[in-house]
């Protein structure tokens, strides 16, 4: 009656992230999906999380799901 079983790692579900990339790019984008979804119905979709100023069309454009504007996006990337 050896340990045929290799043996459970319930406490490292962290590794989970160190599987497919793109499962947890999924789960991300669908957070953001979400988000944004929330955003529309709350009517303050467009507008930045940041400093409340109108988002511009071309970085929405880019990325539908963003909450930042394009100079905060780049003040958190520097900051
Ligand atoms: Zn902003």
């Amino acid at each position: 009656m050896g340990p045929r079983l290799s043996p459970l790692r319930l406490g490292s579900l962290g590794d989970v992230t160190d599987g497919p990339d793109d499962l947890a790019f999924l789960a991300q984008s669908l957070d953001r999906v979400e988000a944004a979804l929330f955003r529309l119905d709350a009517g303050t979709y467009g507008t930045c999380d940041h400093c409340d100023q109108p988002m511009d069309a071309a970085s929405l454009e880019r990325d539908p799901a963003s909450t930042v504007c394009t100079s905060c996006t780049q003040t958190r990337i520097d900051g």
